[in-house]
């Protein structure tokens, strides 16, 4: 409970002592109390402080002193200016405005022009001289008092005011059709509806209108959708809103007057100018409702965008103290700067200032020059750039949805953002003819209900692929990631009909279009969407100040960043990207080239001879180990973890006759016996199945072959003298029996392959984790280990309990905003709570058993700066990510540093 000594109310610039000031006053508060005492122009007025907010909760509104400091701060405001609230011939209007720490939805908005009533809006007509400006302004009070206090839907003033346009002449009509006699009906019709519709009536009373607007600030706190969002992003109740009341001034009251917002630096460039817009004799609402076209400020603006009538032009006066002023608060601040303001007058007043939102691109280069500016030191300009907003800047992209949405484009379907970048193409429903078509010279977008090997070479040549169903883990979004293609993946909402060939597309909004191969389509994979038609696809920028930026998070960070690749290209482009190594190289993937596949078919499928199936091994053994070399002479000094057979069989198993045909011919067996054998390997659930270290126990062959194939790679590139570093890894396993088992089959055939070749090479082996016993045995498995690498794909699909390739059915139901389940797809941020305390157990329990034990993670999440956070907490030596993804978990892993040093106090 408060006692009576509490101030909660402060005049802008007061002393507020060793409180915080944004905690006590809230964002715009604090930047209103720090601007006056700056000695900028701000319009005078009060913050009543978040203790109030708080207080006014435990009191249910009657909060001891309250009123009595109202008064009082009231009081001075009213000397300050040399007018009274409710002065019947020269009143003081003020705008009330909340304001939390942080901003959030579903807060009570903005009240101008409080203090105005039947009586005093006739002084302000009488002393402005303009009986229209003193009505437009009071029906503006009406309206929003009655919505955001009284509770009257908007709708009703609005029709309102179409009525009486219509009555006189034009429902459309502008705003400024309406002559002063109109607006004076208007407030009658907008009284009567308050009567009518409120529980209480528009108080005349100015001073009640005040302590109305205060209460609905404060009870605004406590509204569901606020609520709902501090919930979600982790927003303490005890937050509390501040309430901020300022005298009005007015951009509306003629020629020399005006409002408009200006940044210190381009927000989309990130340029050293003055941007900005303006409306000369218009209020700030007025700009932002887009009635009119505002104007720019500067003289080079205008000639760019071939406008006139710069602000510089017609007031120079005003605009060289917005300059000023511009200059002086980026400076304090040390950031771009969003600043509102309005001329009243020729005079010069600032409503605002808060950081610029800006593109990534001008995140990058405001960062970086600040530096050199001498502004900010190099860990502050790292922290300022997002992570994952570096995509827009290494993908071509689209315009944000939003921005389509308001040019009336709207997707046609929707599903996970499963790669990232933008592609146009023709609709094609086959790998082959996208392989064709592309051949050609066509631009295609391949859409499958999903995607499997037989679709690799169609995945490769189409600019973007879509899938109906899977996750973000699902084959199309690995293999998509791997191609650096832009993929869309489970579009629930799309219907794809091989036998019709067609694609109905169900919008998020409901709508359904009917698509045939062809036609043309938009692909934003950036946030998993579809739309129809071209739409203008932006390229990949070059900025020369992201080089710079990066080599500074590159030296503060702890965690090693590698490469998820599996092909040499995949390892030049992860290295040119700026990889430390290859930390997952899936073996499977190197069979998807179609002459390889039918080796591989014919290996699974060629029944119980041994001697037919070493055959077919001897024939993917030159091929791997030739893929092998390239990826070691690209990766020379650096770690290659090579992972043994993972092979998800049923992506493996020829489905259309054609290719059973060309199995039963490479077997010489009949065709029928192939599809029994294929039927045979059929599994219910194949991933849980005979995959990882099982197929390794179950065929040692295989793993024989493979070891020898890396290891005489390793031995040919260290004759070259290539620096190589092969770590050989065991995917899927359980038990620490299984590792006992098959290390020393591999151990046996590597010194094979080594004293064939008369050489001598270091090599690891090691084990992915990802199962949960895995990570409870894990001290067990560390003694069979030299390596972990947790693969967060399995593991949480292991965990949850939630198939990563049907996920796509429910999963969204679960992370939908607001009210979700899950704050974000388990698949894509790491469950860290779950999975991730598991990441953490396993962690320790092998670094227990063994000291040196390197440890890293290799699933999608080595990608994704949240959980790169979290592996850096927990201590992991690395993580490894998909190549598009490397700058992003660069920064993030400099990021994650940065913080932890901060927050240990260092
Ligand atoms: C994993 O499970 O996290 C992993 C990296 O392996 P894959 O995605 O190939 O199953
Ligand atoms: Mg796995």
């Amino acid at each position: 409970m408060a006692d009576m000594a509490t101030r909660y109310v402060h005049r802008f610039g007061a002393d507020i002592g060793d409180a915080e000031p944004k905690k006590l006053l809230g964002g715009k508060g604090a930047g209103l109390s720090e601007m006056t005492r700056l000695e900028i122009p701000v319009p005078p007025g009060f913050t009543i402080d978040t203790n109030a907010c708080r207080a006014w909760m435990d009191t249910e509104g009657e909060v001891e002193g309250l009123d009595a400091q109202v008064a009082e701060a009231l009081a001075a405001l009213e000397a300050d200016v040399g007018r009274a609230l409710g002065d019947a011939g020269d009143p003081l209007l003020v705008s009330v405005r909340s304001g939390a720490a942080i901003s959030m939805p579903g807060m009570m908005d903005t009240i101008l022009n409080l203090g105005l009533n039947d009586e005093t809006v006739e002084g302000l007509a009488a002393k402005s001289g303009d009986r229209r400006f003193a009505f437009d302004a009071y029906r503006r009070l009406l309206d929003m008092y009655g919505d955001v206090v009284l509770g009257v839907e908007r709708e009703h003033f609005e029709g309102a005011m179409r009525a009486l346009k219509g009555e006189k002449g034009d429902p459309d009509m502008d705003d400024t059709g309406l002559d002063a006699e109109a607006l004076e009906e208007l407030c009658r019709r907008y009284r009567a509806i308050i009567d009518e519709k409120a529980d209480r009536p528009f108080p005349q009373d100015p001073r009640a209108q005040l302590d109305g607007a205060i209460a609905a600030v404060f009870d605004s706190w406590d509204n569901p959708r606020a609520r709902r969002y501090r919930k979600m992003n982790e927003i303490p109740e005890s937050l509390g809103t501040a309430v901020n009341v300022q005298a009005m001034v007015f951009g509306n009251m003629g020629d020399d007057c005006g409002s408009g917002v200006l940044f210190t630096r381009s927000p989309s460039t990130g340029a050293r100018d003055l941007f900005g817009e303006f409306l000369q004799n218009a209020q700030g609402e007025d700009v932002v409702a887009g009635i009119r076209t505002p104007r720019p400020l500067t003289k080079s603006a205008a000639r760019r965008g071939q406008a006139k009538d710069a602000l510089e032009d017609v007031m120079p006066g005003p605009f060289e103290t917005l300059s000023e002023i511009a200059a002086r608060l980026e400076k304090h601040y040390r950031d771009m700067q969003d600043i509102e303001f309005t001329i009243e007058k020729g005079r010069t007043f600032i409503l605002q200032t808060r950081t610029g939102k800006r593109t990534a691109h001008a995140a990058v280069r405001i960062a970086v020059e600040m530096v050199d500016e001498g502004l900010i030191d190099r860990d502050t300009a790292v922290l300022r750039v997002p992570p994952d907003s570096l995509e827009q800047l290494l993908h071509a992209t689209l315009p944000e949805p939003g921005e389509l949405e308001k040019r009336g484009v709207k997707p046609i379907a929707k599903g996970l953002p499963a790669s990232p970048g933008a592609a146009v193409g023709q609709i094609v429903m086959d790998a082959d003819e996208a392989e064709k078509l592309a051949e050609e010279g066509k631009a295609v977008v391949l859409v499958r209900r999903e995607t499997s090997p037989e679709d690799i070479h169609g995945m490769k040549a189409a600019k973007g692929i879509v899938t109906a169903t899977g996750g973000m883990t699902s084959h199309a979004a690995v293999v998509a990631r791997g191609l650096g293609k832009c993929c869309v993946a489970g579009a629930s909402g799309l219907d794809v009909d091989y036998a019709g060939r067609k694609v109905r597309a169900r919008s998020p909004g409901g709508e359904t279009v009917e698509l045939e191969p062809g036609e043309l389509i938009t692909l934003d994979g950036t946030h998993g969407l579809i739309y129809r038609g071209e739409l203008d696809v932006g390229s990949a920028a070059t900025i020369p100040e992201l080089e710079r930026l990066m080599e500074w998070a590159d030296g503060h960070r702890r965690l090693r960043i590698r490469a998820n690749a599996d092909t040499p290209s995949g390892a030049r482009t992860a290295r040119s990207y700026g990889a430390e190594g290859i930390g997952l190289c899936r073996t499977e993937h190197m069979f998807f080239a179609q002459d390889r596949l039918e080796a591989v078919r014919c290996m699974v499928l060629a029944g119980p001879h041994p001697d037919v199936r070493e055959k077919w091994l001897a024939k993917l053994e030159p091929m791997q180990r030739e893929d092998f070399v390239e990826i070691f002479r690209a990766m020379d000094g650096l770690p290659v973890t090579i992972r043994l057979l993972d092979w998800p069989l049923h992506e493996f198993l020829p489905r259309e006759a054609r290719d059973l045909q060309a199995v039963s011919q490479a077997l010489g067996v009949d065709v029928e016996v192939v599809r029994r054998r294929a039927l045979e390997l059929h599994e219910t659930n194949p991933m849980l199945g005979h995959r990882g270290v099982r197929v390794g126990l179950t065929s040692p062959e295989i793993y024989r072959m493979q070891t020898r194939a890396i290891l005489h790679a390793a031995a040919e590139c260290a004759a070259e003298g290539v620096d190589v570093r092969p770590e050989i890894m065991l995917p899927v396993v359980a038990l620490a029996e299984e590792l006992a088992a098959l290390r020393p089959i591999v151990e046996e055939a590597a010194r094979e392959a080594l004293a064939s070749k008369g050489a001598e090479v270091d090599y690891l082996i090691g084990t992915m984790i990802e199962l949960p016993r895995a990570c409870l045995v894990a001290g067990a498995l560390a003694e069979h280990a030299e390596f972990f690498s947790f693969g967060t794909n399995d593991l949480t699909q292991t965990t949850l309990g939630i198939s990563r390739d049907d996920a796509g059915r429910f999963l969204p139901f679960y992370v939908h905003d607001p009210g979700g389940l899950m704050e974000a797809d388990p698949f894509a941020r790491l469950d860290v709570h779950g999975v991730g305390e598991l990441v953490r157990t396993g962690t320790e329990r092998g670094r227990a058993r063994r000291e040196a034990l390197k440890v890293g993670l290799c699933g999608e999440h080595g990608g994704d700066p949240r959980s790169i956070d979290f592996c850096h907490r927990i201590g992991l030596d690395y993580v490894s990510c998909s190549p598009p993804r490397l700058p992003i978990a660069r920064l993030a892993a400099a990021q994650a540093a940065i913080r932890a040093e901060t927050s240990d106090g260092a």
